[in-house]
């Protein structure tokens, strides 16, 4: 019955050129999410609405499941659309509509009718009269109830006549490509993808910068990381994934450097080198998968050690989170099975068994000085040598 889609967004916000950015951005990354999907489909704004309309044969599931990753929907509402043959006409098809769109005909209901053509005979007062008698008239077990209605009928008078119930509920956000773009630390783990798929729902739109250590990490880790990419990509769009490869760093700071501070040291180094690429690429900043205190590189002097080496912000959507929070998300955008899988990080490789969990930055600045005489040369070659994989 549906062939038309009524996206809605949250207007509060939105005045003057902040509008026009807004809704054009959502158009361009509504038009990339159906073109994913089997069949033809037309995008279009009209008086601050826009609207999907499928223009073959097409999979409703497979185009809501599309609709649902465009950060800045908030509500997807499949409409039936009519041309205007007279009052009465419109007053069957609405009973039509919702007998074929409820199989139970016993809840509460209210009509909200509004006219964008003031000339339309009936005015919009008279028509949620007229319509939800008919529509009374028609199922004996439904109800009016005008406070907190099962069933909210919305009949629109525009050129067409829009009718509509069902309201799929939109991830909300930002449109990607209004808000900058973010240079994700993205790691196999649960947390980093999470953390992406979070600020990229600010608008933000992905760059990502993986720290490989072959052979103590495996093509198959890497393949992980990629396979992440991919998953969050379908909300975030393209993502350029920069693999660094750092086993000659790691084997560096495990040699040069005491034992309970490699973590950190290695963190400031990748933090070091993704800012690099970050401002090579027009990053305004950097975003990680830290939450405080769930590792001991992740307390909050550790995360100040850690800090201390990027002047671009970096931003932290997981700071606050609990663990099952975080495992909550990945759950809703389909990264934890991924996730999970058993693949060993850098991280774990070259990891000390009694890490410091209240590093001094200052003493660890000063051990960082052991690796003065190759540091540089091997961040150029890492850097200089890096993969750059083109997730779209
Ligand atoms: P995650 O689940 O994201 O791996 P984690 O709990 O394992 O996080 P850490 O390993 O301490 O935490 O890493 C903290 C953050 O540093 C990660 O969320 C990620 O942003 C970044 N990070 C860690 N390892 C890597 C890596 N190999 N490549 C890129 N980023 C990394
Ligand atoms: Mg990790």
């Amino acid at each position: 019955m549906f062939r038309t889609f009524l996206l809605k967004y949250g207007e509060i916000f939105l005045k003057g050129k902040n509008r026009y950015m807004f809704e054009d951005a959502l158009v361009e990354q509504v038009r990339r999410a159906v073109s994913k999907c089997d069949g033809e489909f037309e995008v279009h704004k009209s008086l601050s609405r826009i609207y999907v309309e499928a223009l073959g044969d097409f999979d409703y599931d497979e185009l809501i499941e599309a609709l649902s990753t465009v950060f800045g929907v908030t509500a997807i509402c499949p409409v039936l659309v009519l041309e205007d043959n007279g009052f009465d006409a419109l007053k069957a098809d609405v009973v039509k509509y919702v007998d074929e769109t409820y199989e139970e005909k016993n809840f509460t209901f209210k009509v909200h009718s509004r006219r964008a053509r003031k000339n339309y005979p009936v005015n919009s007062l008279e028509m949620n009269c007229l319509i939800g008698e008919a529509v009374l008239d028609a199922f004996p077990d439904v109800k009016v109830d005008v406070h907190t209605p099962e069933v909210l009928l919305n009949v629109e008078i525009r050129e067409r006549i829009y009718v509509y119930s069902i309201v799929i509920p939109g991830p909300g956000g930002m449109p990607v490509g209004t808000g900058g773009k973010g240079m994700l630390l993205l790691s196999g783990g649960l947390d980093s993808p999470v953390a992406g798929y979070m600020v990229s729902k600010r608008g933000v739109k992905l760059e990502a910068v993986y720290f490989h250590a072959p052979p103590y990490t495996s093509e198959r880790a890497k393949q992980k990381v990629v396979d992440l990419a991919q998953i969050i990509s379908r909300y975030t769009g393209p993502i350029k994934l920069h693999v660094i490869n750092f086993t000659d760093i790691q084997k560096a700071i495990y040699e040069k450097c005491p034992q309970d501070e490699l973590t950190i040291i290695m963190r400031r180094y990748m933090m070091r080198i993704a800012e690099e690429l970050a401002v090579a690429g027009n990053c305004l900043g950097l975003i990680t998968g830290e939450s405080i205190g769930q590792v001991a590189s992740q307390t909050m002097q550790s995360l100040a050690a850690t800090n201390a080496v990027c002047t671009l912000p970096v931003y932290r959507p997981l700071i606050a989170f609990d663990k099952q929070d975080i495992v909550t998300i990945a759950e809703k955008i389909k990264t934890y099975e991924t996730s999970i899988l058993p693949y060993e990080d850098c991280c774990t490789i070259f990891v000390a068994e009694h890490p410091v969990t209240k590093p001094n930055v200052n003493v660890i600045a000063k051990h960082e000085e052991n690796l003065a005489d190759c540091i540089d040369e091997m961040v150029k070659t890492a850097v200089e040598g890096r993969e750059v994989i083109e997730i779209l």
